[in-house]
């Protein structure tokens, strides 16, 4: 299977890695949209959030729990923000389930801009 994040699963491509353990790795994000910027994805491939089952979303709460760890270590007690794109229209580009958090600044919000609309 052609998909980036697995080939970073097993090792195939290298990453800035975070954190691992035996359902999830961490790692930065190549491009970075804010001073910490960094990933979170299961090991098992899983195309998108809008996929999951009661079986296979027992990974989600553990990555929760890697995530608040993870950001204890890099001091983001001021908080942060935890990030999905879901499919098309979420923007998701890679199609392997992630979580971005982004952090290390105060975020704008919200994220879409209705002034825009035509
Ligand atoms: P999304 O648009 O939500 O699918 O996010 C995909 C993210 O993966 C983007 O922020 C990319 O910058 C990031 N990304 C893609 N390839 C890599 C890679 N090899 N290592 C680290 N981050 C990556
Ligand atoms: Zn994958």
């Amino acid at each position: 299977m052609d998909c980036v994040f697995c080939k970073i699963v097993n090792g195939e491509i290298p990453a800035n890695k975070l954190y691992e353990d035996d359902k999830c790795v961490a790692f930065y994000d190549l491009a970075p949209q804010a001073p910490v910027h960094f990933l979170v994805i299961p090991k098992e491939h899983i195309e998108s959030a809008n996929v999951l089952t009661e079986e296979n979303a027992k990974v989600i709460g553990h990555i929760f729990c890697v995530i608040a760890n993870i950001a204890k270590k890099l001091n983001l007690e001021n908080g942060y923000r935890i990030v999905n794109n879901c499919g098309e229209d979420g923007g998701q580009t890679v199609k392997h389930l992630h979580f971005h958090i982004l952090g290390g600044k105060a975020l704008s919000w919200p994220p879409y801009d209705k002034s825009a609309e035509v």
